[in-house]
């Protein structure tokens, strides 16, 4: 189902759009937008685009709603605040459900790669759940700490992954720490206002 367009593509352009970051980053974005009331089919298969998976991707409302319930699972992972959680959470999921490590190169139309789920034509759900665990285990084992976070805001409920470049974020995007920021100073002046009148 998935790589059969990518036969040309060179080993250079695979690797950065399935980079192991890469496929944390597809992730979160898949569980942001998967986090909506009804998520509509169409916009979930724009965010696998949009994120390296290649065209002709048909998704009904049964798979959003398998993939919405992976997506409530890997949220807790995103959730933990020490590598140890995140390694635990990890492990249930890897245990409860995923199956054993194997490669495939999908009939010869990619490079050789890992995966977690039992066939190349599995369910979305079952793909989205392994090959998510596999991406956060492997930031897991590279940098020893949890691999993403959910937003601090507390407007906002998404995941992102907070390795990569740049110093650690508290934040999910530019316009939540943006939000943020206002909101504390209004907080300080109405605290030194009502302070100035006592
Ligand atoms: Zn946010």
């Amino acid at each position: 189902m998935r790589y059969i367009a990518q036969v040309s593509s060179t080993i250079d352009g695979w690797s950065t759009r399935h980079s192991v970051l890469a496929m944390a980053r597809r992730a979160a974005a898949l569980i942001n937008s998967l986090d909506a009331d009804r998520p509509d089919p169409g916009d979930i298969a724009d965010v696998l685009r949009a994120h390296g998976e290649p065209g002709g991707i048909e998704l009904t409302t049964c798979d959003v709603d398998g993939m919405r319930a992976a997506a409530a699972l890997l949220r807790e992972v995103f959730a933990a605040e020490t590598a140890d959680s995140a390694a635990r959470h990890l492990n249930r999921l890897l245990a409860e459900h995923t199956g054993p490590l194997r490669l495939t190169s999908h009939g010869g139309g990619s490079p050789w790669h890992p995966h977690l789920d039992h066939d190349d034509d599995a369910p979305w759900d079952e793909w989205f759940l392994a090959s998510s665990c596999m991406a956060l285990t492997v930031l897991v084992w590279e940098h020893q700490r949890p691999p993403g976070r959910i937003c601090s805001s507390p407007s906002c409920r998404n995941a992102f992954i907070s390795q990569g470049s740049g110093p650690e974020r508290r934040y999910c995007s530019r316009r939540c720490a943006t939000r943020e920021r206002v909101s504390a100073h209004r907080r300080s002046r109405s605290v030194e206002q009502s302070g100035g009148t006592r």
